[in-house]
């Protein structure tokens, strides 16, 4: 993801990022619009973010036993997920990465239900533990790979790929393989073959149709998660509840952590209550809990709207650009999360993702990179914007569109 698989050239090397600024070893600053792909909600380096971590580390940097903190900030996460009378999650266990957290949700669904088989969606990315590889997005989309090498057939087996935004496809899987599935992994919203954005209703159904089946749903708000929202995807329709949620990202601040949660009832077959096991050496360490927990307080209404509206801003100055140079585009946005596509027609799936000249993207990409401006390196990834972008940055965005996009088009 950071080698610029699709688009060419060498990355940057960076030495130090602030606000919306990222600077690299030759000294040069850039807009950033990668965030470290997301967790960077408040700007990179949010000086009572980085004190909070001084802090911690002055108490010790790991202790491998409770904290104070992993318990304030997973009330802080149950608050958030609790929308009006409406409770998400009750119990929430913290990891390291949102790779963990999904694979131990899936663990944990397989060990609920005593199922084996998992759904999940092209061209969603969970992270790359072996099941999770299959049309993923992310990387995977960026280098065209259909896969990974290294996993073995029995266990890409266990995972069912389906066309996102089909609920034929779910109703005809659950009707192939009665009794068998354990799961739907779902990204909460798609954003990781560009944004896919789920139809109205479309993750309730999910909801309807996994439960009517004995199985559970994982809503995947690593990515989304207190991003384009306090309560994530979930919170901006809150109709329905998800089996499990996970989280990471801005869950850690910029460092890592993640985490995943449930009712109580599911989440106590964690071990040490229940029979399904997870650990992890660093979980909840104490520097990652110290940020996560300074993030979320920073993170009020303010800065949501501010992320909001940069979001629209950036994403309307794309769009103008390119029509003004000509260039067939449509750009998907789901809450502050969005991503070009060099094409007429809007994107619902993965196979639509692909059908585009993303060729295009390369030129435009390293145009804006000659100009001072660092989108992510491939037409897959969405942009992050955050509430350190003020109108300077913005204004430097903005400035550096029509090239890039002449450079589009004469591509
Ligand atoms: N799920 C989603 C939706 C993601 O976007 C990502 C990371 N991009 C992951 C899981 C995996 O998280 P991590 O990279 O922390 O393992």
């Amino acid at each position: 993801m950071r080698a610029f698989g699709s688009v060419g050239g060498l990355p940057r090397t960076i030495a130090s990022a602030r606000g919306a600024y990222v600077t690299d070893v030759d000294g040069i600053e850039y807009v950033d619009l990668v965030g470290s792909w997301g967790p960077a909600l408040l700007g990179h380096a949010h000086p009572e973010v980085v004190e909070a971590v001084r802090e911690a580390a002055s108490r010790g940097l790991s202790f491998g036993a409770p904290t104070e903190g992993e318990a304030e900030l997973a009330e802080l996460v149950i608050d958030r997920m609790t929308v009006g009378a409406t409770r998400a999650v009750e119990k929430v266990r913290l990891v390291s990465t949102g790779t963990e957290a999904t694979m131990t949700a899936i663990r944990l669904a397989r060990g609920a239900t005593g199922r084996d088989l998992l759904i999940k969606f092209a061209g969603h990315y969970h992270g790359h533990s072996d099941g999770l590889l299959a049309e993923s997005g992310s990387g995977v989309a960026t280098l065209g790979l259909p896969g990974s090498a290294g996993v073995p057939e029995p266990i890409a087996g266990l995972t069912l790929v389906l066309p996102y935004n089909d609920l034929d496809a779910v109703r005809a899987a659950f009707a192939a393989h009665p009794g068998r599935i354990a799961a739907i992994i779902a990204e909460a919203a798609g954003a990781n073959a560009g944004v896919l954005v789920p139809d109205s209703g479309f993750n309730a159904a999910l909801v309807d149709l996994a439960h009517a089946a004995g199985a559970l749903v994982i809503l995947d708000e690593v990515l989304t998660g207190f991003r384009v929202g306090p309560a994530g995807w979930w919170g901006l329709d809150p109709s329905y509840l998800p089996d499990l949620v996970t989280w990471g990202k801005v869950l850690g601040g910029g460092l890592p952590l993640a985490g995943l949660g449930g009712c109580a009832e599911l989440m106590d077959r964690l071990a040490p209550l229940g029979p399904v096991y997870q650990a992890g050496t660093l979980s909840g360490n104490p520097l990652a809990v110290a940020a996560g927990i300074a993030t979320l307080r920073l993170a009020d209404a303010d800065v949501y709207a501010r992320v909001d509206a940069a979001a629209a801003r950036v994403s309307g100055a794309v769009d103008a650009a390119l029509t003004a140079a000509g260039i067939p585009h449509v750009i998907s946005r789901a809450g502050s999360l969005f991503s070009i596509a060099f094409r007429s027609e809007p994107v619902r799936d993965y196979t639509d993702a692909r059908a585009q000249d993303a060729f295009r993207y390369a030129a435009f990409f390293h145009a804006l990179l000659d100009a001072g401006v660092a989108p992510p390196p491939s037409v897959f990834e969405a942009w992050f914007l955050s509430a350190a972008h003020d109108d300077e940055s913005l204004e430097r965005i903005e400035a550096a569109l029509p090239a890039a996009a002449a450079a589009a088009a004469a591509s």
